[in-house]
Parts: C-alpha cells; structure tokens; sequence
C-alpha cells in the first residue's frame, strides 16, 4: 500500500527504506520523493494489514509527515508465489503479474513485466512472420527459476532475519551493502 503526502522538503532526493518487522513484516516500508508529493509504501505478506498511518508516526521524528494531507491512496496484492504453472496456451500468453512474474522474495515485478513483455511481443511479432518457435516457449525459456529467492522467502518468513537484518542495518557497512544488494540489485530485482 502506498499513500501520497504533501511534499515534505527535507526528504532529497533519496529512497528511504526501512527494515521493521513489526509494521513491514516480510518486505519493506519506504519514502520516496515523487512528483510534487512525497510517497510513503509499505509491503507486508498476506496475512498482515498495512498500518501506513502507524508507519508515519513512527517516523515522524524524521520526516514531519504527520498532519499533512493525505492526496492519494493506492494498493494492491503483489502475486509472489511464482510463475504460473500454465502461463500461455493456443493464442493466449500472459505477463508480468497475471504470469506470477514477480520475484518471491522482494515482490518486485516492473523490471520483469518490461523485459518480457518485449520479449513476448518480439517473439509474437516473429512467429506472426513465419517460421519462429512459440512465442510462449521463448518466454518460458528465458525464464529463469525462483528456487533460491523461495528457498530465502521461506527462511525470512519462518526464521527471525528480519530482527536480525534490523540489528545489522544499524551496525551500518556491511549489512547495508548485502541488503542494498537483496533488494535493489538488477540481478535481485530480475
Ligand atoms: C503499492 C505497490 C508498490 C510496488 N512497488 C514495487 C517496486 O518498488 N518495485 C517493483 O519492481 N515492483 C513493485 N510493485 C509490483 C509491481 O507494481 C507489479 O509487479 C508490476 O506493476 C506488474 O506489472 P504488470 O504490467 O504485470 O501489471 P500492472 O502494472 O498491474 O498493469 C496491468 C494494467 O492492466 C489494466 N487492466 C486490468 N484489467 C484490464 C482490462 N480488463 N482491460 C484493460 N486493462 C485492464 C490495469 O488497469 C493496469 O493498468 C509494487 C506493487 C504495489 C501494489
């Protein structure tokens, strides 16, 4: 869920994100500047509600949000189980969130609705000529597997990591670096 906020100045022009079990159990929260707003986000897993009011309370110390106005709301179920066993048939291919492209352990997916949905339409375009494979073969091999990031979905949601990933994000160095990598890395993200 996301909600946009009067700009507060004071923000930059960085993304914010925090690691906080309690109120982003499985994801993350953030603050980001967008245009002519300030975007405050939370990702939690399916069984938790997300509390973005308790979040900018939390955080007000730093940000100053609390108090302004709320300009808009949006939100939405991201479909981290994996790519759908059967994701095209004769006539029919899907992408993006309606294939389950979407990594299962950050819940990112724009990167991968972008590089296969081109993918998809180049292959469509060719097959539409003659003589090319199945455009929903091309997509299906091209498709990596997710079994690491499931393997590491898992262990975040079973094991305490979260606890220890907000221990280790405040020794700074490191930890950041390895987090930066997870959750902002090309190679993460795709
Ligand atoms: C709050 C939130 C934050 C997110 N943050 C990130 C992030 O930071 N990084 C990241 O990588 N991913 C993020 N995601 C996930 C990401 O948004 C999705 O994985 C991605 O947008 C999927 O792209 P898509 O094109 O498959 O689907 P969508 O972006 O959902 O696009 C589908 C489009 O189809 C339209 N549509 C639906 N039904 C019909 C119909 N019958 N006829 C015509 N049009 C129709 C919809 O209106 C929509 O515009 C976030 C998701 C949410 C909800």
């Amino acid at each position: 869920m996301e909600w946009e906020f009067e700009p507060v100045e004071r923000d930059g022009d960085c993304l914010h994100c925090f690691v906080d079990p309690q109120l982003a159990p499985g994801y993350i929260g953030w603050v980001v500047p967008g245009v002519g707003v300030t975007q405050v986000g939370l990702a939690v897993n399916g069984c938790h509600r997300a509390d973005i009011a308790g979040f900018v309370e939390r955080l007000d110390a730093r940000f100053g949000l609390r108090g302004r106005r709320v300009l808009d709301k949006r939100g939405g179920m991201i479909p981290v189980n994996g790519l759908l066993k059967r994701f095209h048939d004769d006539r029919i291919l899907l992408i993006g969130d309606a294939a389950g492209m979407v990594s299962p352990l950050t819940a990112g997916g724009i990167h991968r609705s972008y590089r296969f949905g081109t993918l998809a339409a180049e292959a469509i375009a060719d097959y539409l000529d003659g003589d090319a494979p199945n455009p929903g073969d091309v997509v299906k091999a091209a498709y990596r597997g997710d079994a690491w990031k499931h393997s590491a979905r898992w262990c975040f949601d079973n094991l305490p990591l979260a606890a220890c990933m907000e221990l280790g994000l405040g020794t700074g160095g490191l930890f950041k670096r390895l987090a930066g990598k997870v959750i902002f890395d090309r190679f993460s993200a795709g």
